[in-house]
């Protein structure tokens, strides 16, 4: 290990004491569903999964949450830990953990209100607006024998050989949930003043500490900022963390935000480490160590998080699913070929609300170890990659860290694709670093790059090539109505990527992420959220000082205004935006609530000329004018497939990946995913 680097990350990458383990750095991998829990063989995936990140040097990691009790799954059949047969299939787990020198603890959670199935429970009948199933308030029994619970999973835990659990206190789950006056309404000792409020929380902590003995972890996961109405004040988190010391917890984690929540914590547009500042007030505190986390995606994020004094120990948790091997890239100075997570939410939490696998959407391997291997090729080939995309930067570097002979062409001057007009979105900015990622990994691989050079088929032909991918992405769709060409008229690329002037008023026609973007990007003034924590805790209503109840109560959000006046528009009936990601899509519909943004759905297009866009409410059956400077063409697209056939008929190998496949439903999360696939089979 190059010594320089313990001078540039002397916080990172120094040891730190937790309970009866001496950690190797100061990293923390944060709690994650991926899904694999619950599927047949999962637990030799996790085992894999696992594994890598500790032999790429996380110092300590957490589990997804684990379930003590049926009453408290995520949903039905969801992953639970309550007996012997359960703990022992953990050792698959642990063992490979250890094997790599890493440390693993177990997270325990009840979900309690949300919990999406007919068996959740609660402090109090009140139903939580995430999920449809109210919860049946806890009887004193229930609340005695749920405790129980939760001590005999820490036991089985340590059975299953963990090097302890992190029991989660935060985001809205069940020990939050009696937590808040917002959830707990009781009168009995579990409920009323705060001390009866967080009495289950430190039954929990006082019990599980006897039970397990000291040479056990016991991380709690503690809500520093609840950021809904009805939450904790500073006063009392710094009350019970003191308490929560006294009764036996080794480290203290922070958690921010609810689920229900309407602030974004985590989302590209937050910028990186925005809530460090939150775990700082607790510093000194208490004399355990502490844990920040939320958006701090790369080793020098992380270190002046450490350096400043915000906290002993910084959790991420998407950023290894992006890269396994963070920590050892910055150990050995090697940071410029980190995969950076871009906080996209796509193929992680997306995937965990439509109960699919969690991957990665810059690193399709993530949760898919064991099915997605690249091996060295006994006999190289030639292979020409056309589109220098996410998807033909995907397949190139993938295809020639395998050993073949791999040209890659682009007619643009730089790579990057369409990526390169999504960074330029207000709030996207991180998505610079997958391009910066992937220029890396082309010249560590070995890849012959050729930018400037739009290749015809006979050029390609000319190549003599083994194989050849179009990964050509695609052509903006045209709408086909009067007046089209008209010079009020834009496409979307016209406007980000040749940066064309755009008039005061504006109409966006189309309404996917695309027609979302470009909206933000006409209304954006001032800073971007995504770059300036002040900027964002201003726009969302966040007190700075965290005085406010739940760090929000009484505190009046203030948004820069709008740059232009947008009327977004589709054909379809029903909301704007409703296809949007799960976990992204309210943000952005928020976002351009508060820039006035109006939208219109059942629309007709009817045509454009001087006086602007004409259209047809299709369900009022009126026509109007809008009297716009310019129309934006957002529809969609279509694939760029130009090449395809004179090669197809001319007899040469030729494959189609990304937007050239398929431009439905295209994403980069696809886009990359493919291209890599077809890499580790050619
Ligand atoms: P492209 O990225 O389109 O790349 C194709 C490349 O081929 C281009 O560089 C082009 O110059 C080159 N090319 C074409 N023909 C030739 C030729 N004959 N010779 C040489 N070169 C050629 N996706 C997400 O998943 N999440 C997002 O948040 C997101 N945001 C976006 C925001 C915006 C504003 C835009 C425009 C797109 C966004 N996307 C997002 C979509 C994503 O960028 C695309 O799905 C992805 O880039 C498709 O990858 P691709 O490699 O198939 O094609
Ligand atoms: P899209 O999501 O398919 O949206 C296309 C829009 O155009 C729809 O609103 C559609 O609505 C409209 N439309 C389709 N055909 C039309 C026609 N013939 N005339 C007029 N309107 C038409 O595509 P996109 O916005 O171009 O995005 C491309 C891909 O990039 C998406 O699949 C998305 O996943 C990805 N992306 C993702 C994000 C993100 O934040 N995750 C951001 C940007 C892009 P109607 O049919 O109702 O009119
Ligand atoms: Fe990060 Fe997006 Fe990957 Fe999730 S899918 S880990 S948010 S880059």
């Amino acid at each position: 290990m190059d010594p320089l680097n313990h001078d540039k990350y002397p916080n990172l990458l120094r040891p730190l004491q937790v309970g009866h383990i001496t950690l190797r750095n100061r990293t923390l991998m944060g709690s994650m569903h991926t899904g694999l829990e619950e599927v047949r063989g999962g637990f030799e995936r996790l085992a894999a999964y696992f594994a890598e990140r500790a032999r790429g040097g996380v110092g300590l990691i957490v589990t997804g949450g684990v379930s003590p009790n049926r009453e408290g799954w995520l949903k039905p059949f969801a992953v639970k830990l309550s007996n012997e047969r359960e703990a022992r299939k953990h050792r698959v787990i642990t063992d490979a953990v250890h094997a790599e020198g890493g440390a693993i603890c177990l997270q325990v959670l009840h979900s309690g209100r949300y919990g999406y199935h007919p068996l959740c429970v609660a402090p109090s009948k009140i139903k939580s607006p995430i999920s449809m199933f109210k919860p049946r308030a806890m009887s004193d029994r229930k609340i005695e024998k749920t405790i129980q619970a939760f001590v005999r999973c820490a036991e089985m835990a340590k059975l299953g050989g963990y090097d302890g659990v992190e029991i989660m206190g935060s985001e809205g789950y069940l020990i939050n949930q009696f937590i808040a006056t917002r959830t707990n309404h009781r009168d009995d000792r579990w409920g009323g003043t705060y001390e009866n409020r967080i009495r289950f929380a430190l039954e929990i902590v006082r019990r599980t500490r006897a039970a397990v003995g000291s040479d056990f972890i016991i991380i709690f996961r503690l809500s520093m900022l609840d950021l809904v109405d009805g939450g904790s004040t500073w006063d009392e988190v710094v009350t019970l963390a003191k308490l929560l010391e006294e009764a036996g917890v080794s480290i203290i984690n922070t958690g921010i935000g609810w689920h229900e929540a309407r602030i974004p914590t985590i989302a590209t547009m937050v910028p990186r480490a925005s809530f460090s500042w939150v775990t700082q007030r607790m510093m000194g505190e208490v004399s355990i160590p502490l844990v920040t986390s939320n958006r701090i995606n790369m080793p020098g994020v992380a270190e002046r998080v450490l350096a400043d004094g915000h906290a002993d120990m910084v959790s991420m948790a998407r950023p290894f699913l992006a890269d396994p091997e963070l920590v050892v890239k910055a150990e050995q100075g090697r940071e410029d070929e980190i995969n950076t997570c871009i906080a996209c939410n796509q193929a992680c939490l997306d995937h965990a609300f439509k109960n699919k696998i969690a991957s990665c959407l810059v690193n399709p391997r993530a949760c898919h170890e064991t099915e997605i291997v690249s091996k060295k090729v006994a006999q190289p080939k030639r292979i020409a990659v056309v589109g220098a995309g996410p998807a033909g930067l995907a397949f190139s570097t993938e295809a020639a860290e395998r050993g073949h002979d791999v040209t890659l062409f682009d007619a643009a001057s730089e790579i990057g694709g369409q990526f390169n007009m999504a960074k330029k979105i207000p709030g996207k900015e991180e998505f610079h670093e997958t391009i910066r990622y992937f220029g890396r990994r082309l010249e560590l691989t070995g890849v012959s790059l050729k930018l400037g050079q739009r290749q015809s088929a006979d050029d390609l032909l000319e190549g003599a090539y083994d194989e050849i991918v179009l990964a050509t992405g695609v052509h903006p769709r045209r709408i086909n109505i009067d007046g089209e060409d008209h010079p009020k008229v834009l496409k979307y690329t016209e406007v980000l990527a040749e940066e064309r002037e755009v008039g005061d008023k504006v109409a966006v026609i189309g309404s996917g992420g695309i027609g979302f973007d470009v909206s933000e990007y006409l209304t954006h003034t001032g800073e971007s959220t995504g770059l300036s924590i002040p900027t964002y805790l201003t726009e969302w209503g966040i007190d700075p000082e965290n005085v406010a109840r739940g760090g929000i109560e009484g505190v009046e959000a203030e948004h820069s205004p709008a740059a232009r006046e947008v009327i977004m528009m589709q054909r379809s009936e029903g909301r704007l935006g409703s296809r949007l990601g799960k976990t992204t899509g309210w943000i952005h519909r928020a976002t351009l609530k508060h820039k006035s943004v109006e939208m219109l759905p059942n629309v007709e297009y009817l045509k454009v000329d001087d006086r602007g866009l004409h259209i047809r409410n299709k369900s009022t059956d009126r026509e109007e004018v809008l009297d716009v400077d310019n129309v934006i063409i957002c529809a969609g697209q279509i694939p760029n497939r130009d090449l395809f056939d004179s090669l197809r008929a001319s007899g040469a190998n030729v494959h189609l990946i990304g937007g050239a496949d398929e431009a439905a439903e295209l994403d980069a999360k696809r886009a990359i995913d493919q291209g890599t696939r077809l890499a580790v089979s050619i």
